[in-house]
């Protein structure tokens, strides 16, 4: 963990029609932190996350990252620079096994360099990492099984072991645990607190129990913007906040 800022977003604007989902947020998330994002429904933490990640366009402020202004860059370019979201599911090849998704995304990842190697699989300079990633997760067993008939959970697990393949400076997660059984959440809590130290991580969760267990910063964010940054009992004492967002918690 280091103070250095990895990311900063300043006074980032973006309104649908007359609603301003992002109206003035800054924020600044730490070089190897796990950062919270959390505040209540409608708040704007999707609309953050999709203008971190290049899906939407900020309509004023500013973003850097690792020293570049991205605000204007694509998605892809983010992405090259290392700045990656996590989607759910969607993006897992489901008729292929476990570990040729993750070899096709570190071979995706490579770009050029492995393009004549296909397929991915086949290849042991990718198998081999793609393997280390499963172990790294604990999720060697299934390997070899087609994501296909996985349970979501593990799918979910896989998604993000994909992402992490492609070893991202920031991971972009917004509510990686929707929809998720218990035993399935903290199967990803485990992942999650495995990086910790290692992948800068912005995490929107609403469960206040793994917020509070896994971030070593949280920005509590009402009606558009941060009130309130700082660490994990630091946020808990805030008054403001008590009084937006955590209540009794
Ligand atoms: P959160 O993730 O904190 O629940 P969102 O960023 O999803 O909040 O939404 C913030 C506000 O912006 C909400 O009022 C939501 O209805 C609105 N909003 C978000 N995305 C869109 C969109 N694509 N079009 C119109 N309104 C949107
Ligand atoms: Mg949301």
């Amino acid at each position: 963990m280091s103070d250095l800022p990895l990311l900063q977003a300043m006074d980032l604007v973006k309104s649908f029609g007359g609603l301003a989902a992002n109206d003035g947020l800054s924020l600044t998330v730490a070089a190897g932190t796990i950062h919270a994002l959390i505040g209540p429904n409608g708040a704007g933490k999707s609309t953050t996350i999709n203008l971190l990640s290049g899906e939407l366009a900020a309509d004023r402020g500013a973003i850097r990252f690792g020293g570049h202004d991205i605000t204007r860059l694509r998605t892809h370019r983010r992405s090259w620079l290392g700045l990656k979201r996590s989607y759910q599911v969607t993006s897992l090849f489901s008729e292929f096994t476990a570990l040729d998704n993750i070899a096709m995304a570190i071979q995706a990842q490579a770009g050029h360099a492995f393009r004549f190697f296909a397929p991915a699989r086949a290849d042991r300079r990718l198998r081999e990492p793609a393997m280390d990633r499963l172990r790294q997760f604990g999720l060697d067993a299934i390997a070899e099984h087609p994501v296909s008939v996985l349970a979501h959970g593990v799918r979910r697990q896989i998604e993000l072991a994909m992402v992490l393949a492609t070893e991202p400076r920031m991971l972009l997660l917004d509510e990686p645990m929707a929809g998720m059984g218990q035993a399935e959440r903290e199967e990803i809590v485990r992942m999650l607190v495995g990086l910790k130290g290692d992948t800068t991580i912005l995490l929107v969760e609403h469960d206040m129990d793994v917020v509070f267990a896994l971030a070593d910063t949280i920005s509590v964010m009402v009606k558009g913007r941060s009130i309130a940054s700082g660490g994990p009992s630091e946020i808990r004492a805030n008054a403001d906040v008590q009084a937006a967002y955590l209540g009794d918690y």
